[in-house]
């Protein structure tokens, strides 16, 4: 039987709580075709340094390995019995059909990495942008991927039971640039956000909450630039971040705790700085203008009904 072997680093658990609620199936129905080694939240009996030493030891084979949470060498931050996390990854690295990074942490170092007096915290093969996380940028597993990362501000628990349950059926994943899934990632909250007319005819909200009216010419939505299916595949099977009137912060991004201000857009002369992937700040700059001017009368009436 397949088994899974989840730790954290440094971690607020967020990706854990989001994982158990999982739907269809959910996070306890997996464990009926994966044989759970440990995970911190839900496992009470087991004794996690003799699982780890049964699997550096031969006796327990292991398919997944699923690490949450930023890396660091510091015992002070994290340990689990004499071991740092990361002396943990060092034993385990070479044993594990896959590594799995869960969440932004894991995957680029994200918010513990930002601290000053944290020097040293990593992800697992990245350090935001770059491949100098805790494993060597060349490293693959048994299985001849390198560490996928799941990336996010807490993952989608649908992002992950997809990504396990692929790899558990022998699937094969195609990875992006940042070693995530494609199949997940190629999709930005752009797509699919019911705000998308407003978007095109430059019709802003200007307030957090609004039903109507795009949040990217004010207030700092990431949704055209952030590669996440947020719009395609619902939080709780019902709403996302942009549905509600809350711009997309960009979190499943290599870089998303290092921007200043989230919710609002930075603009030189009145074009924000950071325009959608994938068209020029020229091409962005005539097609807006070009819609400014000719407007829709209609979405800007339905807008100004809802203010
Ligand atoms: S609110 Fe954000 S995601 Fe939605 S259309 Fe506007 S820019 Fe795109
Ligand atoms: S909408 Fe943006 S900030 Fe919200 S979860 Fe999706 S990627 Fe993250």
């Amino acid at each position: 039987m397949k088994t899974l072997l989840w730790i954290q680093g440094l971690t607020c658990n967020g990706n854990t709580h989001s994982l158990l609620n999982a739907e269809n199936p959910s996070f306890y129905d997996i464990f009926s075709k994966i044989k759970l080694l440990f995970h911190p939240a839900i496992s009470s009996d087991e004794d996690l340094i003799k699982i780890i030493k049964d699997i550096t030891q031969n006796k327990i084979s292991l398919t997944f390995l699923v690490v949450e949470g930023s890396i660091t060498k510091n015992k002070s931050f994290c340990r689990v019995g004499d071991f740092s996390i990361a002396e943990i990854i060092d034993q385990l690295k070479d044993k594990a059909e896959f590594i799995i990074a869960v969440g932004n942490c894991a995957s680029f170092g994200n918010i513990p990495a930002l601290y000053k007096e944290n020097t040293n915290v990593v992800g697992l093969q990245y350090i935001f942008t770059e491949k100098k996380g805790l494993l060597p940028p060349n490293f693959k597993t048994k299985s001849g991927y390198p560490v996928i990362n799941i990336s996010g501000c807490p993952i989608h628990p649908a992002w992950f039971m997809q990504t396990i349950l692929a790899l558990y059926y022998e699937k094969p994943l195609i990875l992006d640039a940042f070693n995530r899934p494609k199949e997940i990632y190629m999709y930005l909250p752009h797509d699919g956000c019911i705000r998308n007319e407003y978007f095109e005819w430059k019709e802003e909200s200007e307030e957090f909450g609004h039903k109507e009216g795009c949040l990217f010419y004010n207030l700092g939505c990431k949704g055209p630039l952030t590669h996440a299916p947020c719009n395609k595949i619902l939080w709780n099977r019902t709403s996302s971040k942009t549905r509600a009137g809350m711009p997309c912060l960009g979190c499943t991004e290599f870089n998303f705790p290092l921007r200043e201000n989230y919710f609002e857009t930075k603009k030189n002369i009145g074009i924000p700085e950071e325009v959608p992937l994938g068209v020029s700040k020229r091409a962005y700059i005539t097609i807006s203008g070009v819609a400014k001017s000719l407007r829709n009368e209609r979405v800007k009436k339905k807008l100004e009904e809802t203010d």
